[in-house]
């Protein structure tokens, strides 16, 4: 059986949801699982849509109308008329605003996993409907069902014990009936059997577990661009495709940054050596990026940027050195506050670190626990930039324009952290 992921962008209209249908005629006598996403940009809408009502911003409400209209617009041309999933998805897109009142006393991230969740759970519909219409029989499952994690919303964790027993019972008996099986990405079931999410741009992740717990013989990603590239191609000019990359590779390369696929997504393939290939929705007969377990690795300079990176100095009060109980009390704390260190740097009297700040309250709550035994002094709307098998030429291309604020070289790999004093053009 294979596993195949189509993410957002491959299903953000009807005429998208029928591109991917003129894939799948390829592969009708073969078993495939599909991995759904959220239709477009329609994570992002539901994000809004719940500040809108959680926060009850009046001018914000109008996204839950444009919501409803996207799903139904996109029913309509692809089945000529609203049928019975059209409706199903209406009246639980409308009832968010309830939704969200019905759980105001549980916990935010509850709430965000209850209504963002919804745009997995109304994707897959849609496009399973299609395919079993249109001449590819398709069974629907919710991944509820399959994918069991820990009662962490909004960021969960998979109980593998769970769900390797869970999973295959509950989709191998599907595949008895109808070759293709349709399910959502980014979700599972807490212990207390609520939705949870597996955290933004989950669905590879997801996939990935299926192909874990199934033994697929492949994962397929199809995505809008050839493959893996070298680097963003919005940022670069010569930008090149990989043909084929180690896990280790891949695993470097999400890890610094790169967003091609989860960072997550990786392990659970390599654990039981199942080839993940990156493929072009648009030129579906290209052949893509494999990434397998590969030994021979030769490979360009890879260049990966991290936006929204802050670089903190951390001193001691009394300008003591900064020991090693000081590092170890630092830590902690960023553990606690799940901040995730991607560059550091000690010095006799400061702490360097350079973090991500996705989650700017983690930020903000992390230093007020250290502001009695610590001074900081922060630097903002910092780049990282990562180059796998650099060259010289290759880095002073990326120091143009820039202050470089720290630097590391290792055998294969240089980052910097950096602040752009131009506005930053294609290279
Ligand atoms: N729809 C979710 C997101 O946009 C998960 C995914 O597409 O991978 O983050």
């Amino acid at each position: 059986m294979k596993v195949f992921k189509f993410g957002g962008a491959s299903v953000k209209d009807a005429e998208a949801v029928r591109n991917v249908a003129r894939i799948l005629k390829d592969y009708k006598e073969q078993k495939v699982l599909m991995i759904v996403s959220a239709m477009g940009k329609t994570t992002n809408a539901l994000e809004r849509v719940l500040n809108a009502y959680y926060y009850n911003n009046n001018e914000e409400k109008e996204a839950l109308k444009e919501l409803v209209d996207f799903h139904v617009n996109i029913c309509i041309a692809l089945f000529g008329k609203s049928n019975e999933s059209t409706e199903e998805i209406k009246k639980d897109l409308e009832d968010i605003p309830r939704l969200i009142e019905e759980h105001r006393s549980k916990s935010y991230d509850f709430i965000y996993d209850q209504v963002v969740s919804l745009g997995e759970w109304a994707s897959t519909k849609i496009v399973a409907d299609f395919l079993d219409a249109n001449d590819l029989p398709t069974h629907w499952i919710d991944a509820m069902e399959c994918v069991k994690t820990d009662n962490v919303y909004r960021e969960s964790t998979v109980n593998w014990q769970k769900t390797e027993k869970d999973l295959p019972q509950k989709i191998l008996p599907l595949f008895e009936t109808k070759n293709f099986v349709m399910t959502q990405g980014f979700t599972g079931a807490s212990d207390e059997g609520f939705v949870t999410t597996l955290g933004r741009e989950g669905s590879d992740y997801s996939a990935a577990i299926f192909s874990y717990c199934l033994n697929a013989e492949s994962m397929t990603v199809w995505k809008d661009v050839p493959g893996i590239l070298n680097a963003d191609p919005r940022k670069f000019k010569n930008v090149s495709k990989l043909e084929k990359i180690s896990y280790k590779e891949a695993t470097e390369m999400t890890y610094y940054g790169a967003n091609v696929i989860h960072p997550k997504t990786i392990k659970p393939l390599q654990n039981k050596n199942i080839p993940l290939h990156v493929k072009s929705f648009v030129k579906p007969e290209d052949a893509g990026t494999i990434i397998s377990n590969l030994f021979e690795e030769n490979y360009p300079p890879i260049v990966m940027i991290e936006p929204n990176q802050v670089l903190l100095k951390i001193s001691t009060k009394d300008f003591s050195f900064v020991a090693e109980h000081h590092l170890s009390d630092l830590f902690a704390c960023f553990a606690q506050h799940r901040i995730k260190v991607n560059m550091m740097r000690n010095t006799a009297i400061s702490f360097t670190v350079c973090i991500t700040t996705h989650r700017p309250e983690r930020l903000l709550a992390m230093l007020d626990d250290i502001k009695n035994a610590f001074d900081v002094e922060s630097t903002e709307d910092l780049e990282l930039i990562t180059i796998r098998y650099f060259n010289e030429e290759v880095l002073n291309k990326l120091k143009l324009g820039k202050i470089v604020l720290l630097e590391e070289r290792l055998k294969n790999t240089v980052q910097m952290v950096v602040k752009n004093i131009a506005i930053p053009e294609r290279i």
